[in-house]
């Protein structure tokens, strides 16, 4: 009786220690959030990358711009290494932005 006891309040007190735990978690976050320090996971960033196929001079793939937006952080293409290829919409990069 006095083992089942004791056994009650230890496993009370790591639960509260467990709640403790969780609420200054949660508290640091959400102010964090306020200070605009953690952006929106949604957001998607993209940035402007030379295009392979064109070099930058403007082609199909391209819209003639030169140009095609990357996800950041901008890699090439991991199917063809920057070479173009059906995987990358022949830009020559990972992820382009499609529209
Ligand atoms: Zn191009
Ligand atoms: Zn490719």
């Amino acid at each position: 009786m006095r083992l089942a006891i004791r056994f009650t309040y230890h496993e009370r007190h790591t639960l509260q220690r467990r709640l403790d735990t969780t609420e200054t978690f949660v508290e640091s976050a959400s102010s964090y959030y306020q200070k605009g320090v953690l952006v929106s996971e949604e957001k998607d960033e993209y940035a402007p990358e030379t295009c392979c196929h064109c070099g930058g001079l403007g082609c199909l793939y391209c819209n003639k711009s030169g140009t095609v937006m990357v996800l950041q952080p901008s890699r090439k293409c991991r199917h063809c290494g920057g070479d173009c290829c059906i995987y990358c919409g022949y830009t020559g990069w990972e992820r382009p932005l499609r529209e």
